[in-house]
């Protein structure tokens, strides 16, 4: 291979990927568009690309000719890969003097397990980088055309994870706390579980009527939105055949979708300019 082959062009400020280092990056929710620019530049120049069943295959068409692309998810049902056995894979790419790029779905540190890998890397004298990505719970709603936060809604908004590393709903949740606590709750992993959470959602004092939001595959081809509400959620996701992975989000904000579901007006869906219905008592904020 010439020497002008081998060369890869690094846009202007972004660094250059030094031998024996790892870049923890975040991919986004799939769409490819939604990956950073330090992402690119990562993928553009690794040696080896360690990534999860989360990230997209268009995003993989980036890794320059010849680096590894090296699998560290789940596959065809088989058990994932021990953590430890995928931070030692890290440790070991790198001390061989590889630019090593581990790619992970959304944000790494968003119930990412990036901190986890991270901290391996710390205890072996790994240098590293970590390149923050879009995360579905945010991104993912976004495409959905839900906003996470809006004046009208919310004021507070919580993220939380529906299992724990064993599975089951995680075990530290008070939620009753969330319930009352948060106007809008975007909850990832939650298919499993939905039936349990919405219900304790509900004990703790949520209306079965209120609004829920379900974003799967988010910003993919295949992006399939369900709108629901907490006490029919579980049901109706089950009925539509609705798979991980999912974002679910409950709370008002879920209905400002009918005016700012902008992939479905691409598809010619006529959006409402005032979803929540407040144009007549609306305060118009001058400043
Ligand atoms: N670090 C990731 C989350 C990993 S946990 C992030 O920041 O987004 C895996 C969970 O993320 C899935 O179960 C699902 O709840 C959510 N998720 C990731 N990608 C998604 C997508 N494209 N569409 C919907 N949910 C997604």
């Amino acid at each position: 291979m010439s020497r002008r082959e081998e060369t890869v062009e690094i846009p202007q400020g972004l660094p250059e990927f030094e031998p024996g280092w790892v870049w923890l990056a975040g991919a986004g929710p799939g769409d490819p568009g939604l990956l950073t620019l330090h992402a690119l530049n990562g993928l553009r120049q690794a040696d080896v690309v360690v990534y999860d069943a989360l990230v997209d295959q268009s995003i993989l068409a980036w890794i320059k000719p010849g680096a590894i692309a090296d699998f560290a998810g789940k596959r065809g049902g088989k058990p994932s890969p021990k953590q430890r056995d995928i931070t030692l894979k890290l440790i070991e790419y790198a001390k061989e003097g590889k630019k090593v790029l581990r790619l992970k779905g959304g944000d790494p540190f968003v119930f990412g397990r990036g901190g986890e890998e991270a901290l391996g890397l710390v205890g072996a004298g790994i240098p590293f980088r970590i390149i923050p990505g879009i995360t579905a719970g945010i991104g993912g709603l976004a495409y959905a055309g839900i906003p996470a936060t809006h004046r009208d809604t919310n004021q507070a908004v919580t993220f939380l994870t529906g299992h724990d590393q064993t599975g089951l709903m995680p075990g530290a949740i008070n939620w009753q706390g969330v319930a009352q606590g948060s106007q809008v709750i975007v909850m990832y992993m939650a298919m499993k579980h939905l039936a349990s959470i919405s219900e304790k959602l509900i004990e703790g004092g949520r209306s079965p009527a209120e609004p829920v939001g379900i974003v799967c595959n988010a910003s993919l081809a295949n992006q399939d939105v369900l709108e629901t509400t907490l006490g029919t959620c579980a049901a109706d996701a089950a009925a539509a055949g609705i798979e991980p992975p999912a974002v679910v989000c409950v709370g008002e904000v879920v209905r400002l979708r009918s005016g700012l579901d902008w992939m479905g007006a691409m598809s010619g869906r006529i959006l409402r300019s005032d979803p929540l219905g407040l144009s007549s008592s609306r305060n118009v904020d001058a400043g």
